[in-house]
């Protein structure tokens, strides 16, 4: 792609997404030579600016990301244009001027990005408009789309009829940035480059899987967005279902090699898997509200939340997986806000050692495997040892890769998961992109769980800003299997 004519089109672009994320990522691209002095990227919103006050608007978001001179020079690639939203005239003339600029370049290819950082509700103007005045008539056109894709089944499919009546899906680049991060990444590498650890990922070995997802801080004064989607549409519905999918599909037949089937073959698995979940089973949730505490509101205290919100801040949900490699075990899911601390993880529980007692006169701990997404990326394996010295008892402690001890010189650099995703939508990967099918199988999961909560069949268990959660949350996973000791002690 980089020895054609490229043009990246930001809509939305006087928004919160496009200068904390989208822009800043265009930088670290251009910083990284995979955008040049050639390219043009052209920013469109309904606001009013020239095109130097957006340059003023967006510098303070990518100093931090590069040295001055880069930042000047790169700005100098970003022109803005304003319209509205259904305002075909004026897409049009962002459109001579991206006309006007492929026009000077030396590549007889023009390709175009565009990409959508603006609400849903205006998707398919939008699309509309692109489609008659906006597409490259010499190269390719992409367009990379934002979550939220519906709230339901229902508004999922409808969205889904609206935009593929104009675009097909080979073009639609649907973004969820869990996907773009380096464990999620790390996840088939880890599985399908060892030999120690593939023939042991099924229900022979694994007695359970909890994927979680902890925030220590609650909606500070914005949770009139969250109060709409709750904690099972923010989090789990996308980011931790796309980590559990590639957790538990089966081998893809193709992973790497040319073309742009071969991504495909990746979907193909994560959808199949996802067929394979059971309905969830109303005993196997556990939904919280956070309260305040001394120093912290609670979450109704929130004034853009309504008195009467039933929205949830917590859950743990259990999902069965009724395949040949994970019938019986149980995938925990869990994530809540304004809880003890901050982290992403996946924990894989095996099966106990056989005959621990017999062999060594105490209950062994089960091995547990975590890959930790976020902060502080680290894989460490609990393993069991004769405690050092005359005694004969058994120590749990762990086999540990820490990312920033054993990869030094790269570490402080890891791309964020918006700029390689930016980046593989510029290459024509879209193994990292969710396709509209396995969006449909993830609504199918959760639709009827939504529906549930809205009719009111929940009682939503307060918990404390700042502690771990209700009990019964820790109640429900021991109840389907996980294990907790509380004998692990770590030290760093
Ligand atoms: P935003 O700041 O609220 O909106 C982006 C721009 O869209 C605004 O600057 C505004 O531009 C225009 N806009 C806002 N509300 C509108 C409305 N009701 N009708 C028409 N235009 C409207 O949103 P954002 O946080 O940047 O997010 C953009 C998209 O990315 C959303 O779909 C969001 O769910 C998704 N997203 C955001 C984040 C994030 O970190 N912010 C993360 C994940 C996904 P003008 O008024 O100048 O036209
Ligand atoms: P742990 O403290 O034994 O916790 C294991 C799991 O049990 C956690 O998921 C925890 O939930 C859960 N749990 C805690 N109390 C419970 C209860 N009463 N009932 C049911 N479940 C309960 O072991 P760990 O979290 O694996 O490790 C301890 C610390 O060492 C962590 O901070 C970890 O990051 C650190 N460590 C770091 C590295 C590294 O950076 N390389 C390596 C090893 C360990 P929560 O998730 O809610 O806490």
């Amino acid at each position: 792609f980089m020895k054609e004519a490229l043009s990246v089109v930001v809509i939305g672009a006087s928004g919160d997404l496009a200068k904390k994320k989208t822009y800043p990522s265009l930088f670290s691209l251009y910083t990284s030579g995979f955008l040049s002095d050639s390219n043009m990227i052209c920013g469109y919103a309904r606001s009013k600016m020239s095109d130097d006050e957006f340059r003023d608007k967006m510098r303070p978001f990518l100093i931090k990301h590069g040295s001055d001179d880069q930042v000047e020079s790169f700005l100098r690639l970003c022109i803005y244009s304003s319209g509205g939203y259904d305002d075909a005239k004026a897409m049009s003339a962002a459109a001579a001027k991206l006309e006007a600029h492929e026009a000077q370049q030396t590549s007889s290819k023009a390709n175009r990005v565009y990409y959508f950082a603006i609400p849903p509700n205006v998707f398919t103007d939008v699309a509309a408009i692109i489609k008659e005045v906006g597409m490259s008539t010499t190269g390719w056109t992409r367009v990379i789309v934002e979550k939220p894709f519906g709230k339901d089944s229902e508004s999922f499919e409808q969205l889904d009829r609206d935009m593929s009546a104009i675009f097909t899906e080979d073009i639609v680049y649907r973004i969820d940035h869990y996907l773009g991060k380096e464990m999620t990444q790390n996840l088939s590498s880890l599985r399908f480059a060892n030999t120690f650890l593939e023939p042991i990922w099924n229900r022979n070995h694994i007695s359970s899987v909890m994927i979680s997802f902890k925030e220590d801080f609650g909606t500070q004064g914005r949770g009139g967005y969250f109060d709409q989607y709750g904690i099972i549409r923010d989090v789990m519905q996308n980011h931790l279902i796309q980590v559990l999918t590639l957790f538990a599909m089966e081998p893809p037949t193709k992973f790497a090699g040319e073309g742009s089937e071969i991504s495909e073959h990746v979907r193909d698995e994560k959808v199949k898997v996802l067929r394979a979940f059971d309905p969830v089973q109303l005993d196997e949730v556990v939904l919280g509200q956070y309260l305040g505490n001394e120093k912290e509101p609670g979450y109704k205290e929130d004034k853009t939340v309504p008195d009467d919100s039933v929205t949830p801040t917590y859950a743990v949900v259990v999902f069965r997986i009724n395949n040949p490699r994970w019938d019986g075990v149980p995938f925990i899911m869990r994530a809540g806000k304004a809880l003890n601390e901050r982290k992403t993880e996946i924990r894989i529980q095996f099966k106990r050692p056989p005959a621990s007692t017999f062999m060594f006169e105490t209950d062994v701990p089960a091995n547990e495997l975590v890959v930790r997404v976020q902060p502080g990326e680290a894989i460490y394996m609990k393993t069991n040892v004769k405690e050092p010295g005359l005694s004969n008892d058994i120590v749990t402690t762990e086999l540990d890769l820490s990312y920033n001890k054993r990869f030094q010189d790269t570490y402080s650099q890891l791309p964020d998961a918006y700029t390689r995703l930016i980046l593989d939508t510029l290459r024509g990967d879209k193994s990292s992109f969710v396709r509209d099918d396995e969006l449909r199988e993830s609504w199918k999961v959760f639709t009827p769980l939504l529906k549930s909560i809205e009719d009111k069949r929940f009682k939503l268990i307060p918990y404390e800003y700042g502690s771990r959660g209700p009990e019964q949350a820790d109640e429900l996973i021991m109840r389907v299997g996980f294990k907790y000791t509380g004998t692990y002690k770590w030290h760093p």
